[in-house]
């Protein structure tokens, strides 16, 4: 049984000053941390707030994947999609993975949920094999929207400083990756997907 909200609050706090405001932590002196430790100080941590404010697609809000159902489509069948933003971040690529019908990672059903895996394993494949780039990260994190979206990250190669967690913080401060380059890749993968697995890059 995990702690309620106020008991986890309160176990955290035994960390902090007066304000609410955690120590640094170890991670501010990893070399893949983005931040100098020298004038960095946490945030004080909220009080918890309960019940949670909806998501966006649940308890009445509005979808942005279902009202924009092939927006920024790389490459798609019956039942997924791979999405890029309209304009690159600071990673070389950066794809979403998504299911056209309304679901999140908890009530998919079995038969996607096996598609989802190859489909993981076959992006992540095929952005690991574009020149100069050493890894695709996957994740989802799923607390801004209530549409099953998978983010794979590609990080570049030669880059100790971009390895693990701290990429999705340097992709915000990295200067943007050129457009053409970013679709050129993003066009690659989709295509290595049409070969692998079947359904359609886009053109685009
Ligand atoms: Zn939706």
């Amino acid at each position: 049984m995990a702690l309620t909200a106020d008991e986890f609050y309160a176990n955290a706090l035994q960390s902090a000053d007066a304000d609410g405001r955690m120590q640094l932590s170890r991670m501010t002196a990893w070399d893949i941390f983005p931040f100098e430790p020298d004038g960095l100080r946490v945030v004080p941590l909220a009080k918890p707030e309960l019940p949670e404010s909806p998501r966006r697609g649940e308890h009445g809000n509005s979808c942005d994947a279902c009202s924009s159902p092939s927006r920024g489509d790389i490459w798609s069948d019956d039942h997924w999609r791979l999405v890029t933003f309209s304009q690159p971040s600071g990673a070389p690529l950066v794809i979403m993975l998504m299911p056209k019908r309304h679901f999140d990672l908890t009530d998919l059903p079995d038969d996607l949920a096996a598609q989802m895996g190859r489909l993981i394993v076959h992006t992540a494949r095929a952005i690991e094999e574009l020149e100069h780039i050493a890894r695709a990260h996957v994740s989802r994190w799923g607390d801004g929207g209530a549409h099953l979206h998978i983010f794979f990250f590609a990080r570049p190669e030669g880059f100790e400083q971009l390895k693990g967690t701290c990429l999705a913080i340097w992709d915000d401060l990295l200067a943007p990756t050129p457009l053409d380059v970013r679709n050129h890749d993003a066009l690659a993968v989709a295509r290595a997907l049409e070969q692998s697995l079947g359904g359609t890059a886009s053109t685009k």
